[in-house]
């Protein structure tokens, strides 16, 4: 077995659509960046490709690259697992802890969860915590996610 770590903190931008763990919360302003701003979901790439020695989100994606504009933390998520199984490894399970005042993940946790569990083929636990109004996160310029994720290798054939 192999643990991996991720983090990841995008700033909050006015009027962007917000995509978090998955899931689309209208009325909230989204995160700003190349892709959709899921910064669970790249916390969650960057523990999975950690725990497999594969680099991170930057070396195997590229963080500017064109086609990568708009890409959804799912779709990033999906091909993460599919690059794990062409290097021999299956995914034990990954944890996710959103850090932030927005959006509220705790009414949505178990969808959260379901979504991205399906994505991964593994369970993923989803949790939320804010940082009593201190540093970036607690101003609200700012979400910040923080990753763990176990992997196996394959089972060969004998
Ligand atoms: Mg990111």
């Amino acid at each position: 077995m192999r643990v991996g770590i991720g983090s990841d903190v995008h700033p909050v931008e006015a009027g962007k659509p917000c995509w978090m763990a998955g899931l689309l919360f209208e009325g909230v302003d989204g995160c700003s960046g190349h892709s959709d701003g899921d910064v669970a979901a790249h916390a969650l790439c960057d523990a999975l490709l950690s725990a497999a020695g594969l680099g991170d989100l930057g070396s195997v994606f590229g963080t500017d690259r064109p086609e990568m504009a708009g890409a959804s933390g799912a779709s990033m998520l999906a091909e993460v697992r599919r690059l794990l199984d062409a290097n021999g490894f299956t995914i034990g399970n990954a944890a996710v802890q959103v850090i932030g005042n927005r959006p509220k993940i705790g009414p949505r946790r178990d969808e959260a969860q379901r979504v991205l569990s399906d994505v991964l083929g593994a369970p993923v636990s989803v949790s939320a915590t804010t940082t009593d109004g201190l540093g970036l996160t607690g101003r609200g310029e700012g979400v910040a996610a923080i990753a763990t994720a176990l992997v196996l290798p394959l089972e060969t054939e004998r």
